[in-house]
């Protein structure tokens, strides 16, 4: 079956990119949200992102045009109903995932595969609330989507090989990079990876050890990564690390590595949560 119409469940950070991706590569796509000004975001942040394309002459100003007349936006779930392939990227709640992964099945057609693009969860436990398990999969962009390379694909427990092969062949038409997580488990390749990174980082700031700033000079410098695990933080959202830490403690065995450091846990009650909030680690 071809693909030619995508449903993106939410509309926020991770949902207008993949929707934008999604359209770039020609197909129609339906962007759903919970209400109007989530959905009106989501466009906004595609138009400022193709008009800087355009400014960049990367593209002509009639394809940022087409681009985004392919883009419904929507709040109502049901025009998702005709859809050959959904990605949902509401927010990181399992409770949430689940409700819209049941919603979804009984939506549209059987053969359709619901992809999601948790960052952490269980695919095998969201997969369960469908009647179609063998046809959902992990589909985990990275942020920003139209920038970030790499799509993880991962298998729950009744994942089929043709999901898999379909998700993949998709994933690298929106000419993404794919690496396939052949076992359900916690976080994947890259958080599993990444999330010590960051609370190695805060217990080196709580500690006293040194500032901010010198860990995200020297991670830079020192390991060549693009950017330092504050800054990192500040833009894929703070309360994000910390939601993934609490999950990894819960599922591996809470382990002490795992555990989130005060540090971390004052910044989210504090609602310093990054870019998103206006001020995180650093103050815009
Ligand atoms: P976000 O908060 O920016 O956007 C989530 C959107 O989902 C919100 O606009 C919210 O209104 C909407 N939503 C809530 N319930 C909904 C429903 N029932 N139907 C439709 N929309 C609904 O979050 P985000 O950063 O885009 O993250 C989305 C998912 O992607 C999460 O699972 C997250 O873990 C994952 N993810 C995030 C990043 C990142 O860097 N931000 C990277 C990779 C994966």
């Amino acid at each position: 079956m071809a693909i030619k119409k995508i449903g993106v469940v939410g509309a926020g950070t991770m949902g207008n990119g993949i929707a934008q991706i999604a359209s770039q590569i020609g197909c129609d796509v339906v962007m759903r949200d919970i209400e109007t000004r989530f959905v009106e975001g989501g466009m906004k942040n595609i138009d400022k992102f193709l008009s800087r394309s355009v400014e960049k002459g990367k593209i002509a100003a009639d394809q940022k045009d087409e681009i985004i007349g392919r883009i419904k936006g929507t709040t109502d779930m049901a025009e998702l109903e005709d859809v050959d392939f959904v990605i949902e990227a509401v927010i990181e709640d399992m409770d949430l995932k689940k409700e819209v992964f049941k919603e979804l099945d009984g939506l549209v057609r059987p053969e359709v595969i619901l992809a999601t693009n948790t960052s952490s969860m269980s695919i095998t436990e969201i997969a369960a609330s469908t009647n179609r398990p063998d046809k959902m999969c992990g589909m985990h962009f990275f942020n920003p989507v139209p920038l970030m390379r790499l799509v993880e694909i991962i298998r729950g427990y009744a994942t089929s090989d043709e999901t898999v092969t379909i998700t993949r062949e998709l994933a690298e038409k929106m000419g993404k990079v794919t690496v396939e997580v052949k076992k359900d488990s916690p976080g994947f390749i890259v958080n599993r990876i990444m999330i010590p990174h960051m609370l190695e980082a805060i217990k080196i700031v709580e500690e006293g050890i040194a500032s901010i700033e010198d860990v995200d000079t020297a991670v830079k410098n020192g390991l060549n990564y693009p950017m330092g695990p504050f800054e990192l933080m500040d833009l894929t959202g703070i309360d994000i690390a910390y939601f993934v830490t609490e999950y990894f403690y819960k599922e591996l065995n809470k382990e002490s590595k795992w555990a989130a450091p005060n540090l971390l846990k004052t910044m989210v009650r504090a609602g310093k949560l990054g870019k998103k909030s206006g001020g995180g680690w650093y103050s815009s």
